[in-house]
């Protein structure tokens, strides 16, 4: 179980987080109608610093799952960044952590829609480790349920409501004795985990599915294809991928702010590769762990410090 927060962002401002309540009749809480970020701050213990991963471009995501879903906020990317820089000051923690911002339809009213409510925004941030156990060798299941598609519950807002297709892959790969599920879109190609985006390498060129497949736009995914790119040399390309694709591809993995870089070993009990995390997914996680504890210098301005010095 990990530990609550000591604080949150709640009706614009910093509460004890026992104070940050809803009522039972929240509008998010009965029809999804939210919408969230998930960031990651890393803790540099020689430098005594926290570092969190691209904060500006998490709040303009947000942002835009705000305009599908019809919010409206004064907010900019940067104001959220403050908020973000005052909770974690407040927080304190000197640990690897989460940060969750919610945006969500705040009134205590009966009625599906999206126009005409209150929105509202709060913020908390928690101690975390990892999402799945299995980084260095997750074994995949494809899954029985389809992605939700851009038609019917966009899946380039990070709606909360959609995450009930999330949690069905999560939950069925999970209890069939997996690791993580992957999920084909209506076209029946790949687009993505449960809650992360898919890579897998072939020939030495890495291919992920494109925006179009109804994946969430990751930042993680952006990161990644940037150091693919500049630092390993590697060509990337985005393109519809058929799942038997990963039966024979050299190496996959998953990628997210919360999942990090996951070697993916085996799909439907065959392993992906050799069985066993191949060197460009090696590769990249040492480029990644460093580049988020902040030792890529040339990587500085993706990071932004938390604690003053
Ligand atoms: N896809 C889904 C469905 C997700 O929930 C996440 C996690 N936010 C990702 C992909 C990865 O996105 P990011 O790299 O921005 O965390």
């Amino acid at each position: 179980m990990s530990t609550l927060p000591k604080y949150a962002f709640f009706k614009g401002q910093i509460v004890p987080y026992d104070e940050a309540k809803v009522g039972a009749l929240t509008h998010a809480l009965h029809y999804g109608t939210a919408a969230f970020a998930g960031l990651r701050g890393y803790w540099n213990e020689e430098a005594e610093q926290m570092y969190v991963v691209r904060p500006v471009d998490h709040f303009k995501r947000l942002l835009n799952s705000a305009k599908i879903l019809m919010m409206k906020f004064s907010y900019t990317p940067e104001d959220l960044v403050e908020i973000l820089v005052k909770l974690l000051r407040a927080e304190g923690n000197r640990t690897d952590t989460y940060i969750r911002p919610l945006i969500y339809k705040a009134d205590e009213a009966i009625g599906v829609k999206l126009h005409g409510l209150t929105d509202e925004l709060l913020m908390v941030a928690i101690p975390f480790g990892r999402y799945i156990d299995k980084e260095e060798g997750a074994h995949v299941c494809f899954s029985s349920w389809r992605r939700v598609d851009d038609n019917s519950i966009p899946a380039r807002a990070k709606a909360s409501g959609s995450y009930v297709n999330s949690a069905l892959i999560k939950s069925e790969a999970m209890l069939n004795g997996f690791d993580e599920g992957l999920v084909l879109n209506e076209d029946g190609h790949i687009a993505e985990g449960s809650a992360e985006n898919f890579f897998l390498v072939r020939d030495g060129v890495a291919i992920t599915p494109p925006p179009t497949d109804n994946i969430l736009e990751g930042i993680t995914r952006r990161t990644v294809m940037h150091l693919m790119r500049a630092e390993m040399g590697l060509e990337v390309q985005e393109r519809p991928i058929d799942r038997t694709e990963v039966y024979v591809a050299d190496e996959a993995f998953f990628c997210g702010t919360g999942v990090q870089i996951a070697a993916i070993t085996k799909v439907d009990h065959r392993p992906v590769g050799d069985g066993t995390m191949g060197p460009v997914v090696k590769g990249l996680r040492d480029l990644y762990f460093n580049f988020v504890r902040g030792k890529l210098p040339a990587y500085k301005d993706w990071l932004l410090p938390i604690y003053e010095k």
